[in-house]
């Protein structure tokens, strides 16, 4: 599949299995970020659309809870059969919406396949707990079941992997599934849903209903969700996470971030330098994982230009061309807020070392800015502490560890962080030391796979129970203790 103006006027919702128009008429462009092109419509749904697809995901829950899981399984097992036979195709898709480069759209898409690999797994994963003779003649035992209909938000800029962290695991659990994609990189969900359905699924089990806050709103406070799973920015994940909380529901809420990366004196610089070029300006800046603040401890001259040297050499453009690593960002809007978080970087007095609004014009149809560095950033300065989520790289001095995880422990952010350097000590103190979830020891993009939790902390996670792993398993099904005499 690929999307042009001729085939798509208006994208249509999936609800009980068929492709329905939203209710409302108010629609929003989805524009190619590298050329601006309009790729096609995203309908701005209402509540009445959430109501009509709650109603679908509820009925379908009826039957589906009841399919024994190791058939729920084998669904899955057809479903990572055709994401794997069109990985090509959804990595284009991934590429037209978002901007990336197709090599990190490719990766997106092998990360989106694991987590379905991960997902039929269900009939050992769901397994609960039993233990003979609690008691004299007394049995207990754990089953582990779904919770019912789940509504999962999602944002623009992993349009395949966050939505596979989401509906095959909560499915594979016997829950069924409202997805609300984001409004920007709408077009891949609806092609997961045709391959889904493609898989076997029954109609109801997974639903998508486009559209912007008038859908989360209406899932949030829909009385038949019982669990919402959301990733996106920090403010509105500490929204959705109080407002379903309050509704009762289960929650997870995965928020922004700002990752540190440490650079010791004795790290092989050649590579520090390779890996933080690829973590910062990879995806535009645009991961939740990204390198965002660069940590130098001492004086390291040699290490600060090298890393303006390569960001130099970095090739700038459309991510369909093969030696692009730097891409646009999302949308115009988007460039603009991060030119004001440039201002302000310099009105602060961080200095800035390489200007990428120089090479904004180089390619005026796109959203494109060129890599941006600021050194001598200190830790109160905005852009140290705010997500800029673009190609903005700070660089803070430090004068030994100690004072680099002083930083770290400081930012109101813990998804991320990571050392570079060969130094046992210094490795185990970062390790015990770091005030983040995920953290990486000369690895510059210490995501998680998808049989271990996601586990961001601080204001870059609300909830209890991450996505993925054990965690995810355990948010997507409820537990039920039944404890048995035989003496009677
Ligand atoms: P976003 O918050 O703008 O949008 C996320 C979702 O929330 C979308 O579906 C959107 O329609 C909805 N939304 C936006 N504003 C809303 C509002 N006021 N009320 C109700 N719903 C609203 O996020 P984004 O820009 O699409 O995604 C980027 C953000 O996501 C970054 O902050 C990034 O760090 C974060 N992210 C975090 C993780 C993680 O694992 N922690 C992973 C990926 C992305």
């Amino acid at each position: 599949m690929s999307v042009t103006k001729s085939e798509t006027a208006v994208l249509k919702n999936f609800i009980n299995g068929e492709w329905v128009s939203a209710h409302s008429s108010q629609t929003l462009n989805v524009p190619n970020p590298a050329t601006n092109e309009v790729l096609t419509k995203v309908p701005v749904s209402s509540k009445e659309d959430v109501d009509l697809a709650v109603a679908a995901a509820k009925e379908a829950f009826q039957t589906w809870k009841n399919v024994p899981v190791p058939k729920r399984a084998r669904i899955l097992y057809k479903f990572h059969h055709l994401l794997t036979e069109n990985h090509e195709e959804l990595a284009r898709l991934i590429v037209q919406e978002n901007g990336k480069a197709y090599k990190e759209a490719y990766g997106e898409v092998q990360r989106g396949i694991e987590c379905v690999e991960f997902a039929c797994g269900a009939p050992t994963l769901m397994m609960g707990e039993s233990l003979s003779g609690i008691a004299e003649g007394i049995d207990s035992e754990m089953f582990r079941y779904p919770l019912g209909v789940v509504g999962g938000i999602t944002p623009f800029n992993f349009p395949m992997m966050v939505p596979l962290w989401m509906f095959p695991l909560a499915i594979a659990c016997g829950n069924t599934f409202v997805l609300k994609p984001s409004e920007r990189t709408p077009i891949l969900a609806n092609r997961l849903a045709e391959l889904f359905t493609q898989s076997g699924a029954p109609k109801g089990v997974l639903n998508i209903v486009h559209g912007a806050h008038d859908v989360v709103n209406g899932l949030i406070e829909h009385k038949d969700i019982a669990a919402i799973s959301f990733v996106g920015s920090q403010p509105v994940a500490k929204y959705v996470y109080e407002r379903a909380a309050k509704e009762g529901k289960r929650v997870q809420a995965l928020s922004g971030a700002k990752n540190h990366h440490i650079v010791m004196p004795d790290a092989d610089m050649d590579k520090a330098v390779q890996h933080i070029i690829s973590s910062t300006f990879g995806s535009a800046g645009q991961r939740c994982m990204a390198c965002s603040a660069v940590v130098i401890i001492g004086d390291n001259e040699r290490f600060v230009q090298a890393l303006k040297k390569k960001a130099d050499e970095l090739i700038i453009g459309n991510g369909m061309d093969e030696e692009v690593l730097l891409t646009p960002v999302i949308r115009k809007e988007h460039r603009d807020k991060v030119l004001g978080y440039i201002e302000k970087g310099i009105a602060e007095g961080a200095e800035l070392i390489r200007d990428g609004r120089k090479e904004m014009d180089d390619h005026p149809k796109g959203n494109f800015l060129g890599p941006t560095i600021f050194d001598h950033v200190t830790p109160d300065m905005t852009i140290a502490k705010e997500e800029i989520f673009a190609p903005v790289l700070s660089l803070l001095r430090a004068e030994n560890l100690d004072q680099g995880l002083e930083y770290i422990r400081k930012s109101r952010y813990g998804n991320g962080a990571t050392i570079y350097t060969n130094n046992a000590k210094a490795v185990r103190k970062f390790r015990e030391e770091a005030d983040a979830g995920m953290l990486g020891i000369n690895v510059g993009v210490p995501a998680t796979m998808a049989f271990f939790p996601f586990s961001g902390w601080k204001d870059s996670f609300y909830g209890d129970l991450h996505v993925n792993g054990k965690d995810g398993v355990n948010f997507y099904t409820k537990k039920k203790m039944i404890t048995s005499r035989f003496d009677a």
